[in-house]
């Protein structure tokens, strides 16, 4: 892997695909290592990802703002304790300005072909306008939830009103006077369905599964709290530690520790019980899987408007749409002008319409087809040396802030450079042993979680039932795991 002649220097040292969350604070970081080179492609007209594509009413985030933002640009201005989709997405863009990453990004282009070059130790890049360069490193920020899965429902062609998914919320929607059937009821769904309820007509809701809420308990940040982070920022990190460790332990409730999962359930089964008198309407809503087997969410206005009188909830599966409405099984026709799908993203398999090229000619999401989704500490991948995931197979979350992931994963891509540098190679691998131990110690430790064994089918798993998705411990294991780059597994 060392070379004898020089081989040329690549036009970047680094390229970062996508300018969401992951992908701005790449740049950050790499700036703040002193690392100028660098180009972030973004395949939209501007930076944010999930915070700018999703917009529909109510949109927030269910961490808190103080831990859901970057430990090196703690923002002592966060309105409320859940900060909401325009206060985040603003907090990006004026990090974006205040480490002046917006002039890397190279907007409106999509990545669709990667390749390394073995002997010149670098990736060529090309995009769908025809644009190609090279760099030594890559780093895919792509995001997990981008992909809008809307089902394929019989006769959805012949419906005559107006429909969309909730990431793709027209901004000119007005819910007032009309009569909407929404599909799903996840963690976007619940957020928009009190929103619209209170100028819809008719709001028909489709739930397949319900999903286990806690209450949401949301609070404004005081000006004088806001103040006091802003003089002394020692006590915004007190405050960000404190609301990290409450989070933090809550994840022995999904790896296996039954006293706090049923802990956990009963504040559910109590919030159901507070907020809904018809106990009809209680056993509808209730989960008849283990708590945390989905996406454990939270809300404090979702009950409410399920029991609104324009709000009507449906668990019958749906037969078919018509011109005119939807057709729920065993029931009549139920005409609306509107159907939204709160049906969630294509989560656990990976993008086909883009190729990355690794040694030996092999080809990245081909190979995923087949396994599913796998690396090395969702980081690296044996095989294709010099390519780094952020967010990459089994590093989400179920408990806490997934930023803590990503910059946990900065701390490695970072080390990895600078001790290349160091060594004076061009690339290293994983060892594809190394990974596949890895990868089995993974799917090992999920087996005794409630995420395996929980009694659901939730998006973290592929069809076959692997769970790609999940990281199946606690944030502060991946930390230290993550904070140097692991040389004895690379050759
Ligand atoms: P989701 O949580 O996956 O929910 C999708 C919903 O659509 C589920 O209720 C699902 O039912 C239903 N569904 C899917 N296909 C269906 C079909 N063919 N027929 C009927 N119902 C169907 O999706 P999401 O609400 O968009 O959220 C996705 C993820 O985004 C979340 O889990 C979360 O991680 C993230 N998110 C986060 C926040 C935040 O505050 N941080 C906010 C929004 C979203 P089943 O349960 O039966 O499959």
């Amino acid at each position: 892997m060392n070379s004898t002649t020089t081989p040329p220097l690549p036009q970047y040292e680094t390229a970062v695909i996508g300018a969401g969350f992951g992908g701005l604070g790449m740049g950050i970081r790499l700036k703040m290592a002193g690392r100028n080179s660098f180009i972030i492609f973004e395949r939209a007209a501007e930076l944010g990802g999930t915070w700018r594509d999703n917009t529909y009413p109510g949109c927030a985030c269910d961490i808190p703002s103080i831990v859901y933002s970057f430990s090196f640009d703690q923002n002592p201005n966060w309105s409320r304790k859940f900060p909401t989709q325009p206060e985040l997405l603003a907090y990006l863009k004026a990090c974006a300005e205040k480490f002046d990453v917006r002039s890397h990004i190279r907007f409106q282009t999509n990545v669709n072909h990667l390749a390394f070059n073995e002997k010149e130790g670098m990736w060529t890049i090309q995009t769908a306008d025809g644009y190609t360069t090279t760099a030594r490193y890559v780093v895919s920020a792509m995001g997990p939830l981008n992909r809008p899965h809307v089902p394929r429902l019989k006769g959805f062609e012949l419906f005559s009103g107006l429909s969309f998914h909730s990431s793709k919320w027209p901004q000119t929607f007005d819910p007032a006077g009309r009569r909407i059937a929404v599909i799903g009821t996840g963690a976007s769904a619940i957020q928009f369905i009190p929103q619209i309820a209170k100028t819809a007509a008719q709001v028909d809701v489709y739930q397949r599964t319900p999903p286990w809420i806690l209450p949401r308990s949301d609070e404004p940040v005081s000006p004088t709290r806001q103040k006091w982070f802003k003089r002394f920022p020692f006590l915004q990190q007190l405050a960000r530690s404190r609301a990290y460790w409450l989070l933090e332990i809550g994840v022995l409730a999904f790896l296996g520790n039954e006293a706090m999962n049923r802990a956990a359930e009963k504040q559910a089964r109590n919030h159901i019980d507070a907020s809904i008198a018809d106990p009809q309407l209680r056993e509808i809503v209730t989960p008849n899987y283990q708590f945390g087997c989905k996406r454990a969410l939270i809300s404090d206005d979702y009950y409410p408007a399920l029991q609104q009188e324009n709000v009507t909830l449906l668990t019958d599966p749906i037969e078919e749409i018509t011109s005119t409405g939807v057709l729920p099984k065993n029931r009549p026709e139920r005409p609306v002008d509107t159907i939204i799908f709160g049906t969630g993203f294509v989560a656990s398999e990976f993008l086909l319409d883009m190729k990355i090229f690794g040694r030996d000619n092999r080809e990245l999401f081909g190979e995923w087809q087949q396994t599913g989704p796998e690396a090395y500490y969702g980081t690296a991948v044996s095989g294709y040396p010099n390519l780094f995931f952020l967010l990459g197979p089994n590093t989400g979350l179920g408990h806490n802030s997934v930023v803590l992931m990503i910059e946990a994963q900065y701390n490695y891509i970072l080390d990895y450079i600078n001790a290349l540098e160091k060594k004076g190679r061009l690339f290293l691998d994983v060892k594809s042993q190394v990974q596949e131990e890895h990868n089995r110690q993974i799917q090992q430790k999920l087996k005794s979680t409630v995420w395996q064994d929980g009694g659901c089918v939730s998006w973290y798993q592929m069809e076959n039932g692997k769970n790609t998705t999940l990281w199946p411990g606690s944030t502060l294991h991946y930390h230290r795991k993550m904070k140097r780059w692991h040389h004895k597994s690379y050759e």
